[in-house]
């Protein structure tokens, strides 16, 4: 059993007194299958099928399954709520952007960014409430960590973001573990995320990425997995003084041990992993730092993605200018490393990479979307 234990029983009307219960507002998204399967000891076994089917195939909430009898659909209900609860909605690029902020059971939030792209969509979800990491030019690492995410709030950011592509035609395609938080600190359960959105929720694997700061001991988990998804680095700099200073936590997995992890990880799933660098003008976006990168790169066998560094309210230091981004890449396509720039969407409502704080403020900026040297195959990425 996940987290929101419980063995209750959902036969009869009211559970006995001393059945042991999930706290209310557990999401109907958390339980397995087999957790369901015992929840619904006693039901016909077809019952199992037709919510399970409901809630993954159909992104439906229990009591909207009208296969299932009222009584039934009643005692879920008693027990079993969706954790998310809107608290805004905001969109950008004239519809193609939108986020949504969350409040959860506990008074925690989080945010969710969906973006279409021509009758697909990418939904980028969030791992935790918060972050531990402290990246400064990140916003959610400026706000500090509060918990981690239950397999049912991370599926139901999923679920919101199938419903709401289904409105516009759209199908919901790709998903990113980029927004709040670090999966790889929640592994368990984006693990169990992720294997539930490839085998209920009929995402590709090779369309699910995990992006990681570089927690290298579950980098080595995930390879082993058997999974074809995809795996993000966010590496932001080249030597370890720099990237110490940026991305703390390099101090315990520096970038030697990074790059082995990459390379385990080519080799065990044939995927290159992307290496993620976010562009901060005078810090990491000098020829010198091309060099290192490239040099990285071509080791890790990487991809690269750069990513116009997006205004947070703790951060002084702007991002580089579109035409010394556009310098940069050359110059690593010139050393023979592949390197994309990564459009940037929703700047303007702080949805996009690094800005997801868990509330409504506002910063604007632009950037522009290029692409040097030959495609990863990974569109679609963003953070
Ligand atoms: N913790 C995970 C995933 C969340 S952050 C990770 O670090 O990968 C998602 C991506 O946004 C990371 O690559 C992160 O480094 C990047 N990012 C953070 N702050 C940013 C900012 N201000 N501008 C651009 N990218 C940023």
């Amino acid at each position: 059993m996940t987290e929101n234990s419980t063995s209750l029983e959902l036969q009869g009307d009211i559970p006995p007194e001393d059945s042991p219960s999930a706290p209310p507002g557990s999401s109907p998204w958390t339980p397995s299958l087999e957790e369901w399967q015992t929840l619904l000891d006693g039901e016909p076994s077809y019952r199992l099928d037709q919510l399970w089917r409901g809630l993954y195939s159909e992104q439906l909430e229990p009591n909207e399954i009208s296969t299932l009898p009222k009584g039934l659909r009643q005692r879920i209900g008693e027990h079993f709520k969706p954790s998310l609860d809107l608290a805004t909605k905001q969109s950008a690029d004239d519809g193609k952007t939108i986020k949504w902020l969350w409040a959860l059971p506990d008074g925690s939030s989080i945010e969710t960014v969906l973006m279409h792209y021509n009758r697909r969509s990418t939904v980028c979800v969030s791992s935790q409430a918060g972050c531990a990491m402290a990246c400064g030019f990140c916003a959610t690492g400026q706000a500090g960590y509060e918990r981690h995410l239950t397999v049912g709030e991370i599926l139901e950011q999923v679920v919101s973001a199938q419903r709401q592509a289904a409105e516009i035609d759209s199908r919901l395609s790709n998903v990113v573990f980029m927004g709040m938080g670090e999966p790889m600190a929640n592994y368990d359960r984006v693990l169990e995320s992720v294997r539930r959105l490839i085998t209920d929720m009929g995402i590709g694997a090779r369309k699910i990425t995990v992006s990681t700061v570089g927690l290298a001991p579950q980098m080595r988990r995930l390879a082993g997995e058997g999974l074809q998804v995809g795996l993000a680095l966010s590496l932001h700099a080249a030597n370890d003084d720099l990237r110490t200073e940026l991305v703390p936590v390099n101090k315990r997995h520096p970038i030697d041990e990074l790059i082995d992890c990459c390379q385990q990880f080519r080799r065990t799933t044939g995927r290159r992993v992307s290496l993620e660098w976010a562009m901060i003008d005078g810090v990491n976006d000098r020829d010198s730092d091309a060099d290192e990168l490239a040099s990285v790169a071509r080791r890790a066998h990487a991809h690269i993605n750069l990513i116009p560094l997006n205004p947070t309210p703790g951060w002084p230091t702007v991002g580089t200018p579109p035409d010394r981004i556009d310098a940069f890449a050359r110059r690593l396509t010139d050393r023979g490393a592949n390197a994309t720039i990564r459009a940037n969407r929703g700047t303007d409502i702080d949805a996009a990479c690094g800005q997801l704080a868990g509330s409504v403020a506002k910063h604007k900026t632009g950037a522009q979307a290029v692409t040097l040297g030959p495609s990863p195959g990974t569109k679609g990425g963003r953070t």
